[in-house]
């Protein structure tokens, strides 16, 4: 209850001058969604960016409701972790992930992994690491191959706390990616503290590194950093070559972005996959 008024009040403060009663709607909507299977999960590929091969997918959620409409996931994700519906929704994705990559590995993509948006309400929630691993033994996924996303706003609160469940999670064999990096304003002890395995760089400084001259972008800043603690590094929203040969030369180990592919079923990654020498 305590962890819902914290999301709540959360959700009210950015929402100001939304109409409350829209909000209402679409959490009954959500719960509807829910039950008639109108979610769905899509995945997009991560690039090796010298290689050029895909290595790993990230699931994202997709709600198409019946009349057709899609309803962005920055739209109803905050819904779902205000009414709490986030923590079944979470645990759906994360099976359905798994399940997804243990029959991928099983049509030969052995090396392929996977990347699962965490909300800071689901991480929150005591029973995470116990569903976690539930989750990873009736799938049977390699643990090694799963990858959470964490944001960096979430990775700034309560450091010990979240530094303990980290450590935790990862002893699942389960790796560590914060997302959004770079947006948030975490320290450098603290990053190195949370023993995170990647970093994601994102969209934002991505699109802005066209524009400034070396050395001044926060994408080459990442860079050095990941290369300095040891992590791995994703540049997301990668959508031209320009973009994506600046980022090699700068030393950016993976890519993510409309360049390479768009979110996609897992039918068409599969074909995907054995199009593009996975
Ligand atoms: P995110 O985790 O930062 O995901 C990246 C977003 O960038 C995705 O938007 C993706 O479709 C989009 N994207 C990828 N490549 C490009 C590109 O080249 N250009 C542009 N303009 N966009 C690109 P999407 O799928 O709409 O998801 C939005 C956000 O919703 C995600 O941001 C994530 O925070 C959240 N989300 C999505 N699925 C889930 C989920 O299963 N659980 C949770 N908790 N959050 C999710
Ligand atoms: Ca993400
Ligand atoms: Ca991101
Ligand atoms: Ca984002």
């Amino acid at each position: 209850a305590k962890l819902m008024q914290r999301a709540g009040h959360l959700f009210f403060t950015r929402s100001m001058g939304v109409d409350i009663r829209e909000r209402v709607r679409m959490m009954r909507a959500l719960r509807t969604a829910l039950d008639e299977k109108e979610l769905f999960v899509v995945y997009q590929p991560q690039i090796d960016l010298v290689t050029r091969r895909p290595v790993g997918a990230e699931a994202l959620l997709r709600w198409k409701t019946k009349d057709g409409t899609f309803i962005p996931p920055d739209r109803f994700i905050p819904i779902a972790e205000f009414s709490g519906l986030i923590i079944e929704i979470g645990e759906q994705v994360l099976r359905l992930a798994c399940q997804e990559l243990v029959r991928l590995q099983s049509l030969g993509f052995s090396e392929f992994t996977m990347s699962v948006n965490v909300s800071q309400v689901q991480f929150r929630h005591p029973r995470f690491l116990d569903m976690l691993r539930e989750v990873l033994r009736e799938t049977g996924v390699p643990a090694a191959r799963i990858e959470l996303e964490i944001t960096e706003s979430i990775a700034m609160e309560e450091p010990d706390v979240l530094i303990e469940l980290l450590r935790q999670i990862k002893q699942t064999g389960v790796s560590i990616a914060i997302d959004d990096f770079g947006t948030g304003f975490s320290s450098l002890s603290y990053l190195q503290r949370l023993q995170a395995d990647r970093l994601k760089i994102d969209r934002l400084f991505v699109t802005e590194i066209t524009s400034s001259t070396r050395g001044s972008s926060i994408a080459e800043m990442v860079i050095q950093l990941g290369r300095n603690l040891g992590m791995s590094v994703v540049a997301e929203g990668v959508e031209d070559e320009r973009q994506a040969s600046i980022l090699q030369a700068l030393g950016c180990p993976l890519a993510q972005g409309y360049l390479f592919a768009r979110p996609m079923t897992v039918d068409q990654l599969t074909s995907w996959l054995t199009d593009n020498g996975a």
